[in-house]
C-alpha cells in the first residue's frame, strides 16, 4: 500500500471510476474492500488518517450488542451476531473469544440475565461462541478476581468477540488496495463536481502538498460519519440533518485493575446505560457514556461529567478503587446516529445504518457499528451499483480474508496484531540493530515497526503511528508523548523529511495527546461508598 502510487493513479486516471468513497472510517473502507472485491473501479478519499474519527474510538467490541436485545431489536441483534461469526472468520489475526461476566448484587439479576443470555446464544446460532450460563459467587470472583465483593451475589458468564479497531481499519485499507482500490489518506473532498444536476465527483485536496484536482466517478459514496451532513449540504444546501451525534468516553486503567482474562458488563447503570470493563492490549478500557452534542468535531474530548461517571462506576464494580492518576488515557468518540424525528435522547436513536440517495445521485451511508460493517458495505455498493449504471454483481466479502489473515499462532505477542506480516515485521526489526530500540519502556512497541509503518501501512505522520498503527495513544498518552521525538526522526527518515517537519511533527502531537490526559482535580475525590447502588 502506497500512498503515493495511488494518489498518482487517481490524479492520470482519464476515465471515471466507478466509484469514489470519501471517508476511510469502518464504513468507508468496508465499502472500499466490498466494490473492489466486486471487480468495480475505486477511488478512497480519508481527509485525515484511515480510522482517525469514530472508528478508533470505539469500546473495541465485535458483539451482537445486548443493550439492543433489551431494546427488543432482535433483527439488530441477529445480523451483528452473523458478523461477529464472519469477522471472526475472516481476520482472526485480530478478533478473539472474550469472556464477559454480568456480576449480580441481587438475588433476581442473575436468572433474569442469565435468560437473556440463553436468547443472544440462541441467535448467534452455529457462529456462536462458547454458551453462556450462570455462575455462583465464587465462580464470579474466581473469574473476575478484583470486582467487588461486597454485596456480590453470583453472575452470569457470556462469550462475545473483541477486536483492536484501527488496526483492521488499516488491514481494510491494505485489503482494498491489494484488490486493486486507491486508497489514499490525507486527502479531503472539498466539494463536488456535478454534471446537468447529477454528481459526477469530486474535487479533493491534498493535504500534504495542499494541491486541488478533480476525481471523476460515476457515483459518489459520502461515508464520513458524524460529517455526512456536510457533504450532503455541498450536494443540496436545503438538505436536513441525517445525523445526531452522541459522544462516548473511556478510561484506560492499568491491568491490574481487572487482572483476569474476562470482562465486567453491566447492563444497565443506575441512570440505565451499558457499562463494560474490558481487558485489551494488557491494559482495561471503562466505558462508556451516551452524550448528546450539538455539533460533531475532528478530535472530541471528554467532558467532565463523562470522566466522572466512568471512573464513579469503575470504583463500584471494582475492588480497588481507580483515582485519576491511575487512568492511562482519556479517549472520546462520536456515534453517527440516524435521526428518527426530533429526539434530544440519543439513546434512544437508531444505531441500524441509513443509506440515502440524494437527487443528483450522491450516496450517503451512516449509522450501524463496526460490527456491521461488512453488511452496511454490501448494502451500500448494491445501492450505488444501480446509481452508478454498472453491472450488478455479488458481493463475496462474507468469505472474503482481510489482509493480515492467519490462523497461526505468532510467537512474539508484541507482533500479533500484525496477522501474516509478523515475519515480515520481525525480520525488519532484525535487519538493523537500531530497529531492536523500544520506544518507551511502557510501551509495547519497537522502532523497526514504525519502518514497517511508513513503508507498508501508509503512516505519514507522528500521529498516524502512535495513535492508529500502534494503540501507544490509548494504552499510555503520557508515554506515547515521550515516545514523539524518536518517531517523527524515524519517519522523517523514511518519508525524506527534514528535522523541521520533525519537531513540528512532535509539537503537534505533544498538543493532541495532552487532551488524552486525565486532568481532572476531581477525581482526587475520596471514593463513592462500596458495592453497586
Ligand atoms: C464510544 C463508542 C463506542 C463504540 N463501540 C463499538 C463497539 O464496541 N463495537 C462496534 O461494533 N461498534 C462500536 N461503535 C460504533 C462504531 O465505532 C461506528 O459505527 C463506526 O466506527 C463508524 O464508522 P464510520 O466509518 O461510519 O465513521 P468514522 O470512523 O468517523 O469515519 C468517517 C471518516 O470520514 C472522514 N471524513 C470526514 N469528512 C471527510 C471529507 N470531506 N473528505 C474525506 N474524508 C472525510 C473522517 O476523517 C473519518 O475518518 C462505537 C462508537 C462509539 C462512539
Amino acid at each position: 500500500m502506497n500512498r503515493a502510487d495511488a494518489l498518482a493513479r487517481i490524479r492520470s486516471e482519464t476515465e471515471p471510476f466507478d466509484f469514489v468513497i470519501v471517508g476511510g472510517g469502518a464504513t468507508g473502507l468496508g465499502a472500499a474492500v466490498d466494490a473492489a472485491a466486486r471487480g468495480h473501479r475505486v477511488a478512497l478519499l480519508e481527509r485525515d488518517d484511515y480510522a482517525k474519527g469514530t472508528s478508533s474510538r470505539s469500546t473495541k467490541l465485535v458483539h451482537g450488542g445486548v443493550r439492543y436485545l433489551r431494546q427488543g431489536n432482535i433483527s439488530l441483534v441477529l445480523e451483528a451476531l452473523r458478523e461477529r461469526g464472519r469477522l471472526a472468520r475472516n481476520a482472526p489475526h485480530l478478533v478473539r473469544d472474550l469472556a464477559f461476566v454480568i456480576p449480580s448484587y441481587s438475588w433476581w439479576e442473575g436468572p433474569f440475565y442469565g435468560i437473556g443470555m440463553k436468547v443472544y446464544d440462541q441467535l448467534a446460532g452455529k457462529l456462536g461462541l462458547a454458551p453462556s450460563r450462570m455462575l455462583d459467587r465464587a465462580e464470579t470472583i474466581a473469574q473476575l478476581p478484583t470486582v467487588e465483593t461486597e454485596g456480590l451475589v453470583g453472575g452470569v458468564i457470556y462469550h462475545d468477540g473483541q477486536f483492536d479497531d484501527a488496526r483492521l481499519a488499516i488491514n481494510l485499507a491494505q485489503t482494498a488496495a491489494g484488490l486493486g482500490a486507491a486508497v489514499v489518506n490525507h486527502c479531503a473532498v472539498a466539494g463536488l463536481i456535478k454534471e446537468n444536476g447529477a454528481v459526477a465527483g469530486v474535487r479533493a485536496r491534498d493535504a500534504e502538498t495542499g494541491d486541488e484536482f478533480e476525481v471523476r466517478a460515476r457515483c459518489v459514496i459520502n461515508a464520513t460519519g458524524v460529517f455526512v451532513d456536510e457533504l450532503r449540504r455541498r450536494d443540496d444546501a436545503t438538505a436536513r440533518d441525517l445525523v445526531a451525534v452522541s459522544q462516548g468516553i473511556h478510561l484506560v486503567l492499568p491491568k491490574r485493575f481487572l487482572p483476569g482474562d474476562a470482562a465486567i458488563m453491566v447492563p444497565k447503570t443506575a441512570d440505565g446505560r451499558v457499562l463494560f470493563a474490558v481487558p485489551w492490549h494488557d491494559r482495561v478500557v471503562v466505558g462508556t457514556t451516551d452524550t448528546p452534542l450539538a455539533r460533531a468535531s475532528v478530535e472530541p474530548r471528554a467532558l467532565d461529567e463523562e470522566r466522572a461517571f466512568v471512573l464513579e462506576h469503575a470504583r463500584k464494580y471494582l475492588a480497588t478503587d481507580p483515582t485519576g492518576d491511575d487512568v492511562l488515557s482519556v479517549f472520546a468518540g462520536l456515534r453517527p446516529l440516524v435521526k428518527a424525528g426530533d429526539g434530544a435522547d440519543t439513546a434512544a436513536l437508531s444505531r441500524d445504518h441509513t443509506i440515502v440517495v440524494s437527487e443528483s445521485g450522491l450516496v450517503t451511508i451512516t449509522g450501524g457499528k463496526w460490527t456491521t460493517y461488512r453488511k452496511m458495505a454490501e448494502d451500500v455498493i448494491d445501492h450505488a451499483e444501480m446509481i452508478a449504471g454498472v453491472d450488478n454483481r455479488r458481493s463475496p466479502t462474507e468469505t472474503l480474508r482481510i489482509h493480515g489473515w492467519t490462523e497461526a499462532e505468532i510467537a512474539e505477542p508484541n507482533l500479533r496484531p500484525y496477522g501474516a506480516d509478523a515475519g515480515g515485521v520481525a525480520a525488519l526489526i532484525r535487519s538493523d540493530a537500531a530497529y531492536a530500540a523500544r520506544l518507551h519502556e511502557s510501551l509495547p512497541y519497537q522502532l523497526g515497526e514504525v519502518v514497517w509503518h511508513a513503508r507498508h501501512e501508509m503512516a505519514r505522520t507522528v500521529e498516524d503511528v502512535l495513535a492508529r498503527r500502534t494503540r501507544a495513544l490509548l494504552l499510555d498518552a503520557r508515554a506515547s508523548i515521550e515516545a514523539a521525538p524518536a518517531v517523527a526522526a524515524c519517519l522523517a527518515r523514511e518519508l525524506g523529511r527534514d528535522a523541521a517537519w520533525a519537531a513540528a511533527q512532535v509539537a503537534a502531537y505533544t498538543a493532541l495527546a495532552r487532551g488524552y490526559v486525565f486532568t481532572d482535580p476531581a477525581s482526587r475525590a475520596p471514593a463513592s461508598g462500596p458495592g453497586p447502588a
